[in-house]
């Protein structure tokens, strides 16, 4: 086994009921072309390859390529990208390859460092959502992280996070795992969860406005949303407008549901709610 990197978030899964509970939620068909972030030494991608009609691995590490390749060169459903997954311009790279053009599911054991921005090039932001989504996207992941993105409203685990993720997607949380199953273990508990991006429900006129309120709203988890949102709107008229809204006027952000946010953005006219607030 090569030498786990801890610049790269190196930390091979060794748990064989953890590796079969994520493959098992991807519910691949031989019909699905899947997409693989961080390959490692292959543990997963040799069974994405076992179920699906093709396999598309990213792996930064140029030392792990000649290895994955030996491993998995000799089957004509897979394909390797040497390269990092946040910068690669995966569709172009793919265009000579049609078998393993457009995959539509993801399936991955991601470097925790890079959740947030991995997170984002999936499923794009609020304001500019991938056009072109995929079906789905199973992630082994920080189990912390996994609870924010699955949590609803009223939960501690509620916040920005969860309603980035739940506005393009529907986030469920499929299993813990617990650091035993990788090698070195991690220092932090990890998770399942699965994502479906889907249509969305209520769009917020203004989606940018959505992402500065929230943004804005959980900047301090104590306070009241109110006095949060001070800086961009005056007292008496976002009482009234909470309650217009049915939402307490003492209520915090983490009170909200997702549809209460977007209702508030789609009320919210205030010219002085400026954009892009750091
Ligand atoms: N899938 C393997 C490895 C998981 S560890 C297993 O389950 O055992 C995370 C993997 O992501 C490592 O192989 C690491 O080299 C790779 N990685 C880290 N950053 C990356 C990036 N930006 N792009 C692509 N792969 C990356």
């Amino acid at each position: 086994m090569p030498k786990a990197r801890k610049q790269f978030g190196q930390h091979w899964l060794k748990s064989e009921k953890a590796l079969n509970k994520i493959v098992s939620s991807a519910e691949l068909t031989e019909n699905d072309r899947v997409l693989e972030i961080g390959a490692g030494t292959g543990i997963l991608t040799r069974q994405l390859i076992a179920q699906a009609q093709a396999v598309v691995a990213v792996e930064i590490d140029r030392d792990l390529c000649p290895i994955l390749v030996q491993k998995f060169g000799k089957f004509e459903n897979f394909l390797l990208l040497q390269g990092d997954f946040l910068t690669l311009e995966i569709d172009p790279l793919l265009e000579p390859f049609p078998p393993f053009q457009s995959p539509r599911k993801v399936v991955a054991n991601i470097p925790y460092n890079i959740t947030g921005p991995i997170l984002e090039k999936l499923l794009g932001t609020i304001a500019a959502p991938n056009p072109n989504p995929f079906e789905s996207i199973v992630l082994l992941l920080q189990k912390e992280v996994a609870l924010r993105i699955c949590a609803n409203s009223n939960s501690s685990h509620y916040g920005a996070l969860s309603i980035r993720v739940q506005y393009l997607a529907d986030a469920e949380f499929i299993c813990d795992v617990s650091a035993k199953a990788f090698s070195p273990p991690p220092k932090v508990d990890s998770a399942v969860i699965r994502l479906r991006p889907r249509a969305i429900e209520h769009p917020a006129t203004d989606p940018k406005k959505l992402e500065t309120l929230i943004k804005l709203g959980f900047s301090s988890r104590r306070k009241m949303l109110r006095n949060n949102l001070k800086s961009v709107v005056e007292l008496e008229p976002l009482n009234a407008l909470l309650q217009s809204l049915e939402i307490n006027p003492q209520a915090r952000a983490e009170d909200l549901s997702i549809r209460q946010w977007i209702d508030l953005s789609n009320a919210f006219s205030l010219d002085k709610l400026a954009h892009n607030i750091p």
